[in-house]
């Protein structure tokens, strides 16, 4: 997220300030949408984290499971009776003590932490495990001191409020007590129509995707990499030049750099974020490198 200065073929021409399309991980193939699970509202699995206007899309859930899903607050019901039907504030006990036992409340309250004897253990991600969380002997809270939580006016922000992965665990466990089928039988809960090769061939060229960079050098031009990374100024034979054009055009967040020792000093450093802050200030990445490694003090850091 900043400037980046990129050695690239001198007549590189790609246009200024569009994305270079080498950098832009291309959709992969649309699969037709799933006819079976449309239950006549937008909200899926992904809309938790993706919310879409679209209406009437696929959801890849069962009939069954939709119907516990979209009742879960108020508002997903809506007219007199919302409050009433909504069951995010009418869990029962074992639903209560499954959310204690998956930490999604009670975590400081309900686990104690437990250092663990070295040797520790290397999880997955490579790092020590020093502690552990034991659940404690108190009691789960009450079915009805958590639902007094979560009902009208309750607030957001404490123990017992659900999020939305708590809401999603009380969905599917609900579901695993009623014994519903979660997933649209159809299409497995993809939203879309594709076979097991299909799915496979796709996630295959999804994951062998790589960036490919301009044509390569001895070209000095300026990048923004607020996206996912488009030049901003022509290509230049030396840094000398690119340094010069970066006083005499808008190159940082604020305007042209400053000066030309801190311009130079940024293009042979290579790299800027947006933004930077010193002693409270905040400045302009460019401005902020290139005048340090010029041994140029910034008027913000006086
Ligand atoms: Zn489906």
């Amino acid at each position: 997220m900043g400037r980046e200065v990129r050695r690239v073929a001198l007549d590189f021409d790609h246009p200024l300030n569009e994305v270079w399309p080498g950098f832009v991980r291309q959709d992969g193939a649309e699969f037709p949408p799933c006819p079976d699970c449309r239950w006549g509202r937008n909200e899926t699995i992904m809309d938790r984290l993706f919310p879409s206007p679209r209406d009437d899309r696929s959801t890849g859930l069962s009939r069954e499971a939709y119907a516990v899903d979209q009742t879960f607050y108020p508002h997903q019901i809506g007219g007199p009776l919302a409050e009433v039907l909504a069951w995010c504030d009418k869990l029962g006990q074992v639903e209560v003590d499954m959310l204690v036992e998956e930490r999604r409340i009670g975590l400081r309250t309900h686990w104690d932490r437990v250092e663990l004897p070295e040797p520790y253990e290397i999880n997955k991600y490579g790092d020590p495990v020093r502690f552990e969380f034991v659940r404690n002997d108190r009691p789960s809270p009450s079915a009805a001191e958590v639902n007094a939580g979560n009902g009208r006016g309750a607030g957001m922000f404490h123990d017992y409020h659900h999020d939305g992965l708590s809401r999603w665990l009380l969905v599917k466990h609900r579901c695993k007590l009623l014994g519903i089928e979660m997933e649209c039988a159809t299409c497995k809960g993809h939203c879309d129509i594709a076979t097991y090769e299909e799915r496979a061939a796709e996630e295959a060229a999804s994951e062998a995707w790589k960036p490919t960079d301009p044509p390569a050098g001895d070209g000095w031009q300026l990048w923004e990499t607020v996206s996912e990374g488009s030049p901003i100024s022509p290509a230049f034979a030396t840094d000398v030049d690119l340094a010069q054009w970066c006083t005499e055009n808008k190159c940082t967040v604020n305007g042209p750099m400053r000066s030309f020792d801190a311009a130079l000093a940024f293009v042979r450093s290579g790299w800027a974020p947006s933004f930077l802050g010193a002693n409270g200030q905040i400045t302009d990445g460019m401005t902020f490198i290139g005048e340090r490694e010029a041994g140029e003090v910034s008027p913000n850091e006086q």
